[in-house]
This record gives structure tokens, C-alpha cells and sequence, in this order.
């Protein structure tokens, strides 16, 4: 497995994979690994020649305050896992070698990011473009695999990709879950145990709201009332945000007609854990 510190070594490589005619997957990552991780390395290797791991923990995408100080590391475990799965190169650059002094160029998006996490977050989806963008020129990729646990940034990467005219392929992954419904998130190693237990509340409200259009509930309004008193009834749960909204457009929608994004983000003292599902009415 090759290990890549500069962005000039990485396209190197690429090239050269490029011109003997392989293919090259992506899996962009702020490292930490976990089942989540693995299961994107997993799937990228098995339709792609080669698969490039990127660990980085992108400074633009956290505002000011947020945990960018503090996110977790574990770097020889990370390398570990890439290389046990038969990842052919692992990019590893340094802030510095991402973002050289006088660095000017952002990609911003006009409309996606003004909703659910970028409401909260309004630094975030610019530094998510941003990032992802140099990885797509420096790694030049025929696909990249991003998870469904981030939807908002899944939706962002697509609409991107297609704007600025990547010719890249964008490959969603399922969201993986412990044993007891939490999605696996690096941002779970925070937890205390008591607001581990209260974690459950995410993956307990989707349930709750594919309950609720099974049993016929088409009023978004009576949806979220209900999710949110059964949120606030979990210890140390705070709300962000609890919404049903179109999955493409990411505007809230009254009623459930179609397809139906249910989306929420919850903090936890100074852990915020985000999930979400597609409701679908017909199912
Ligand atoms: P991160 O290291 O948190 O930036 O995540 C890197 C990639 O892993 C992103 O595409 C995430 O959406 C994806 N990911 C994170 N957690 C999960 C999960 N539980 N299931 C599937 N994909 C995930």
C-alpha cells in the first residue's frame, strides 16, 4: 500500500494507473475509522482496479466553534484496516500541503447548503466543496463513495459533480449501524455512557416516523410534534433540527406524498450526532 504526503506524488500515481488503462476509486475520510469507513473501502474496491483512501481532517469545514481541535485520531489503526482491505494508496496530506499560504479559491453552493446541517453549521459545505474538489483534481478518480449518513453531503457532491462537470461517478453507501440502531459516527467516541444510551433517540425517532405514514399519517406537522416531545423525552438530548423534507431538494414538505426525506441532527452536550432515512409512503 502506498502512502501519499504530497498532493504532486498522489496525481503522480494517478497518471500512471490512468495510463495503464485502470480505474481509480475514492473514498474521501477524516480517518478514525470504523465500521462506516469500511464498508465505503469495501464496496469501492470491489467495482473499481484501485481504491485510494484520503485521511484528512478538512480545517474548513469546522467553524469556529467546533471540535476540530479535539477530533479524534488513530492513524496506525486507520492504516491497519486500509491495508487488511487491500487499499492501494492511502492520500495523507498535511493542512499546510492542502491549503498553501495566500489559498483563495472556495466552492460554494447557492442553495442545498441552506438547509438542515447548513442552517447550523454555515461554514461546513463550503469547506466540504471546497476539499472534496481538490481531491477530485488531485486523485482524479473515475468514482468516489460517499455515505447515506451524511445525505446532505452526498446530495451536495452530486449536485456539484454535476455543475462544475467532474466526469466522476458518485457512488452512495448504506448507513451502518451498531448492534442497537446508533449510526456509527467517529463523533460517538465522545459520548459519556448516559448520553450513549440516549444516542438510541435518532435511530428510535426514524422508526417512530416509519410508523407513523405505515398507519397512514401524511401531516408532516403531526409527524415532528410527536418526534420531538419522544426526543426531549430522552436525558441530555437537545434538538437541532427534526425535518421532513423533499430528498432532492431538501425544502421541508408539508405532507407525505412520495419519497420523504427524514432527516435530524441532536446534540449531546458539546456532541452533535446526525441521521436519517427515506420514508416512503407506498412501502
Ligand atoms: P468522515 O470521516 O466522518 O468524514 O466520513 C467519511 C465518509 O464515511 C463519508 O462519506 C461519510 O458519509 C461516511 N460514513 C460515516 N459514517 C458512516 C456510517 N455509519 N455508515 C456509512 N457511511 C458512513
Amino acid at each position: 500500500m502506498e502512502i501519499f504526503k504530497k498532493a504532486s506524488e498522489m496525481q503522480a500515481w494517478s497518471r500512471q494507473i490512468i495510463k495503464q488503462g485502470e480505474t481509480i476509486c475514492l473514498v474521501p475520510t477524516m480517518g478514525y475509522f470504523h465500521k462506516g469507513h469500511l464498508s465505503l473501502i469495501e464496496k469501492g474496491k470491489t467495482l473499481y482496479d484501485r481504491l485510494v483512501v484520503s485521511i484528512f481532517v478538512n480545517p474548513t469545514q469546522f467553524g469556529e466553534n467546533e471540535d476540530l481541535d479535539s477530533y479524534p485520531v488513530d492513524l496506525d489503526n486507520d492504516l491497519c484496516h486500509a491495508e487488511r482491505l487491500h487499499t492501494d494508496a492511502v492520500f495523507l496530506p498535511s493542512k499546510n500541503e492542502m491549503y498553501k499560504e495566500n489559498f483563495q479559491a472556495y466552492v460554494e453552493l447557492a442553495n442545498l447548503p441552506n438547509h438542515l446541517c447548513g442552517l447550523s453549521r454555515p461554514v461546513h459545505f463550503k469547506g466540504v466543496a471546497t476539499i472534496v474538489t481538490k481531491l477530485f483534481n488531485i486523485v482524479m478518480p473515475d468514482a468516489a463513495v460517499f455515505g447515506q449518513k451524511d445525505y446532505q453531503q452526498l446530495r451536495i457532491i452530486r449536485q456539484m459533480t454535476k455543475d462544475l462537470n467532474f466526469d466522476i461517478k458518485i457512488i452512495g453507501a448504506p448507513i451502518v449501524r451498531e448492534d442497537d440502531g446508533l449510526a456509527m459516527s467517529s463523533r460517538n467516541a465522545y459520548l459519556t455512557p448516559k448520553q450513549r444510551e440516549s444516542g438510541l433517540c435518532l435511530s428510535k425517532s426514524i422508526e417512530k416516523a416509519k410508523a407513523m405514514i405505515k398507519l397512514g399519517e401524511t401531516d408532516a406537522d403531526i409527524i415532528l410534534n410527536k418526534i420531538d416531545v419522544f426526543i426531549n423525552s430522552f436525558e441530555k438530548a437537545q434538538i437541532d433540527y427534526a425535518t421532513l423534507c423533499d430528498p432532492e431538494t431538501l425544502e421541508t414538505v408539508k405532507g407525505i406524498k412520495g419519497k420523504t426525506l427524514f432527516a435530524l441532527a441532536v446534540n449531546f452536550g458539546k456532541t452533535r450526532l446526525i441521521d436519517n432515512a427515506i420514508l416512503d409512503p407506498e412501502q
